[in-house]
């Protein structure tokens, strides 16, 4: 059993106080992620409340060669955010670095600390006429720091881009302790590598993001947001091209649903109701924004398309919200469907990506794989079919009591496999969303070639020679 580190601890204690020093009766939260997949034993866990205090712990850490685990929301659910059970493992939370330090409307950025909740940030950018753009149903408790370390994409990729692409600058802590301040507000900066890209996506593994500016956009006037039912995943496919073609720049949002997720929304989530009177097998969600106030085109856009749409077979009914709590009623029942399947009992979850005109392709051929191998098993795809991002989970057959859940859930690898095999075959990529973490750690190297690799664990290497930050994460 490893030595505990009593002294470094105790520097790092009298670092942070009794305000960031989080005492064992009050780390439960820190230790175990929302789905209880992940749930560890740490060192210590503490929530220092500024840059300096960061870059003060990680020199003790890196000199007396104690891991760390950076965490914000805790939502990433891949065992990157939680510690390992060896209790060897610091946690260190960046939620008190919750600071907007500056909002510039007229250079359109923000710029925040990592422990901002996204939702907040959000709301500043709103205050102030703006917008920013990255929006996901745990928009509520996950944090910046952890959104960029993931690139974490949502329902607005298809317009702005993921995290990846609203990021001008960044300040990280490196693994030594050094604080690289990259906070730059610049659109154009070919002086030398992109540093900041390298930390974005590197789920802690590289260094603690501690702060960021951030890209704002101006704020949308109009909304025509409407939920049509498409025949099948293929024809949901040609509408997102005509819907392309047709509404260009307008076209925020495309979310594909299937009958079996309303279902489970409309079981399990209070205050739902299905938009339309008959019942469909397929669904999209279509969002088409407009920076002009009131703009009546917009609708006109909207109605036609679906009118063309119809014509052609590809839509065969259709809800069009006529207010904001229309809208929101509609988005609720796309961004509730993670949490009703986790109420329908156990589920296994990939999300993954392919070639966007390959989807239907993939949930074909994954759902006959998936089936073969567990007999009563419910597929439930839903996701951003505008990016080719797909959650293709999986619950228990119906009725199933807790020992055939722990079954299907003791067979979450052996489903991995299957799928990612055939994510594999298509190109695609098998973490489009939470990340890395330990979950796919193994299986990183069936998407990533040798050089790819080889090339990862050189930055790894050159960066955090001690390997002291997220270790065993990614890589
Ligand atoms: C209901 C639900 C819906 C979701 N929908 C989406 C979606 O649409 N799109 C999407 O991309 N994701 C989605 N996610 C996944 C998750 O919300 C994202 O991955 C999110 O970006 C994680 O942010 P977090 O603050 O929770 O990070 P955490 O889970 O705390 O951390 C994520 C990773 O980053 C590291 N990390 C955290 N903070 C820092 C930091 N300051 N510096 C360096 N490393 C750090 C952690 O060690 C960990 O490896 C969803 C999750 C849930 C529960």
């Amino acid at each position: 059993m490893a030595e505990v580190p009593i002294e470094a601890l105790a520097r790092i204690h009298a670092i942070v106080g009794e305000r960031g020093w989080v005492a064992a009766d009050e780390q439960e939260r820190f230790l175990v992620e929302w789905r209880g997949l992940w749930r560890g034993r740490p060192l210590a866990v503490v929530r220092p409340g500024d840059t300096a205090e960061v870059a003060e712990i990680v020199r003790i850490c890196a000199a007396a060669r104690i891991a760390i685990v950076p965490q914000a929301g805790n939502t990433s659910l891949c065992g990157g955010s939680v510690p390992d059970e060896g209790g060897t493992e610091l946690v260190l939370s960046v939620e008190r670095l919750d600071r907007i330090r500056e909002l510039d409307p007229q250079g359109f950025t923000i710029t925040v600390e990592a422990g901002c909740v996204l939702a907040d940030v959000q709301r500043a950018a709103a205050a102030a006429d703006r917008l920013f753009p990255l929006s996901l149903a745990a928009e509520g408790s996950c944090r910046i720091g952890g959104n960029l370390s993931t690139n974490a994409g949502g329902i607005h990729v298809l317009r702005y881009g993921s995290a990846r692409r609203l990021v001008l600058g960044l300040e990280v802590v490196l693994p030594d302790g050094r604080i690289w301040n990259g906070l730059r507000h610049l659109r154009k900066d070919n002086a030398g590598y992109d540093l900041k890209q390298i930390f974005i996506g590197a789920e802690g593994t590289l260094g603690i993001v501690t702060a960021a500016v951030l890209e704002l956009f101006p704020r949308p006037r109009a909304r025509w947001v409407a939920l049509a039912a498409v025949p099948d995943p293929g024809e949901a496919l040609d509408l997102l091209a005509q819907t392309r073609e047709r509404a260009g720049e307008a076209l925020t949002s495309f979310e594909w649903m299937p009958r079996f997720a309303l279902d489970l929304v409309l079981r399990h989530i209070p205050g739902t109701r299905d938009p339309l009177d008959k019942v469909h097998e397929h669904y999209v969600l279509i969002e088409l924004d407009s920076m002009l106030e009131g703009d009546a085109r917009l609708a006109e856009r909207g109605a036609a398309l679906l009118e063309d749409a119809a014509r052609r077979g590809v839509v065969i009914d259709a809800a069009v919200a006529s207010s904001e709590a229309e809208i929101a009623g509609l988005w609720r029942l796309r961004e509730s469907i993670s949490a009703a399947q986790k109420q329908e009992g156990a589920s296994v979850k990939h999300d993954v990506s392919v070639p966007v005109s390959r989807v239907p392709d993939f949930l074909g051929a994954a759902r006959q794989k998936v089936e073969l191998e567990w007999p009563g098993v419910r597929v439930c795809a839903f996701g951003h079919l505008g990016d080719g991002n797909i959650h293709f989970n999986l619950s228990a057959p119906a009725g199933a009591d807790a020992e055939q859940s722990g079954a299907f859930l003791g067979h979450w690898g052996a489903f991995n496999r299957l799928v990612h095999e055939v994510v594999c075959a298509m190109g695609g990529s098998i973490a489009a969303e939470h990340g890395i973490g330990r979950l796919k750690r193994d299986e990183l190297k069936l998407v990533k070639s040798d050089v790819e690799l080889d090339l990862m664990r050189a930055l790894k290497t050159a960066i955090d020679p001690a390997g002291i930050m997220n270790p065993g994460r990614v890589l």
